[in-house]
């Protein structure tokens, strides 16, 4: 199992200037996820099983209008 994390513009057709690294403050000192700013699309950026996917879930997985 590769141990890098998802690439950036792994998940809509957007394009990589839409797409922004996301950190929570008090969750973890660094990306957390990923989110394209057009289409809010999120997408994890660790692999499942890590501490840091644990706290990416609520995030990513919260459906949005
Ligand atoms: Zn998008």
């Amino acid at each position: 199992m590769a141990m890098t994390p998802t690439p950036p513009a792994a998940r809509c057709e957007c394009g990589p200037e839409f797409v922004t690294g996301v950190q929570i403050v008090g969750e973890y000192d660094g990306v957390l996820y990923h989110e394209c700013m057009q289409c809010r699309v999120r997408w994890h950026r660790w692999k499942e099983g890590t501490w840091q996917h644990g706290k990416a879930k609520r995030f990513v997985e919260r459906t949005h209008a």
